[in-house]
């Protein structure tokens, strides 16, 4: 049945037809479609994007046609993601969780005023198969998105993500005339780490260190790793005396942390340069202050916060 070709034809006027009608008049009521019908529209619609809200609200523009429903939730702890559609405080509610083959998917919740029969039930049921495969390439394109912008070993942010969002947060400064500031650090003596203890040790004393550098920080500042031993932080509507004082206490954390493995237990320290940016300042010149600040911090001594004039 799916593979009528009458069938194929008339779902694809009236997708057009649809999306003409709702930039032009105020939405007509739709003609109820059978089970089939929905889960062929629905099979059409699902794989022409990979973005997880837009295939869930094409779920659920078109599931309508099927069983009319208020809300649609839907979650999925591990991938950080939770899309509300429609009016969530119906009294009824229904709820799946989606599984393909042993991989969990997420739990979609269907609410609203009256009991859904078991026809209704028995129809949701059969359109959700539509959604698996669709849902499933959401979820793992937006894993893709994000670890593009991850440091593996820390988990942390890398360069990437680290330059979009400076560009952002320099932006929004400039524009509203807030301050900014950032910390550039850098861990002191590592490579002593690595020639003494070894690759391992070395590689876990960069994850606790981005574990307890991001302990300390407010969550719209933003940690990334810069380089090999280096990190920066980025501390939106945050002025010089501000900076310097999360600066030191950063640098305390980071002297006052031990790091323990099969080798050994160590300590680091790290040296840090602070700078805030000035009226129409660039990026690049923002960064070149705070990476002098942190020379000037390494030349003085080491295991010190130095601020960039
Ligand atoms: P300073 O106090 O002047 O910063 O000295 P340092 O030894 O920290 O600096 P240097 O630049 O000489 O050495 C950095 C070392 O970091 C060298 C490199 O092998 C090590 N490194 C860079 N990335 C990684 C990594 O991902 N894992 C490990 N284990 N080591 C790394
Ligand atoms: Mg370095
Ligand atoms: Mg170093």
């Amino acid at each position: 049945m799916m593979h009528t070709q009458p069938i194929s034809n008339v779902i694809h006027i009236e997708k057009k037809t649809a999306q003409r009608l709702k930039d032009t008049v105020p939405a007509q009521p739709l003609i109820a479609l059978s089970a089939a019908e929905v889960r062929q529209q629905l099979l059409m619609q699902l794989q022409s994007s990979l973005d997880l809200r837009a295939v869930l609200t094409m779920f659920f523009n078109t599931s309508q046609r099927l069983v009319a429903y208020d809300s649609l939730v839907f979650n999925h702890a591990a991938h950080d993601a939770e899309v509300v559609l429609g009016a969530a405080h119906s009294q009824h509610r229904i709820q799946y969780t989606l599984n393909y083959q042993s991989e969990f998917l997420g739990d979609m919740t269907f609410t609203r005023a009256q009991r859904f029969s078991d026809l209704e039930l028995g129809n949701l049921e059969s359109i959700m198969s539509s959604l698996v495969l669709p849902l499933r390439n959401a979820l793992l394109y937006s894993t893709a998105l994000q670890n593009a912008l991850k440091d593996p070993l820390t988990g942390i942010g890398n360069r990437n993500s680290m330059q979009a969002t400076l560009e952002r947060d320099i932006a929004i400064a400039h524009r509203h005339n807030h301050a900014l500031s950032v910390l550039m650090i850098d861990i002191d003596y590592f490579k002593r780490v690595n020639d003494i203890y070894g690759h391992n040790m070395g590689d876990l004393v960069l994850t606790k260190v981005a574990q307890t550098l991001e302990k300390q920080l407010r969550n719209t500042d933003s940690l990334f790793r810069y380089g090999g031993e280096e990190f920066l932080v980025v501390l939106p509507n945050t002025a010089s005396t501000e900076a310097v004082l999360v600066a030191e206490r950063l640098r305390e954390s980071l002297e006052s942390l031990l790091i323990s493995n099969e080798q050994g237990v160590i300590n680091v320290t790290a040296s840090l340069g602070c700078a805030t940016l000035n009226t129409d300042e660039s990026l690049s010149s923002l960064l070149q202050r705070s990476d002098k600040a942190l020379y000037a911090a390494k030349h003085n001594g080491r295991n010190q916060v130095q601020y960039a004039s």
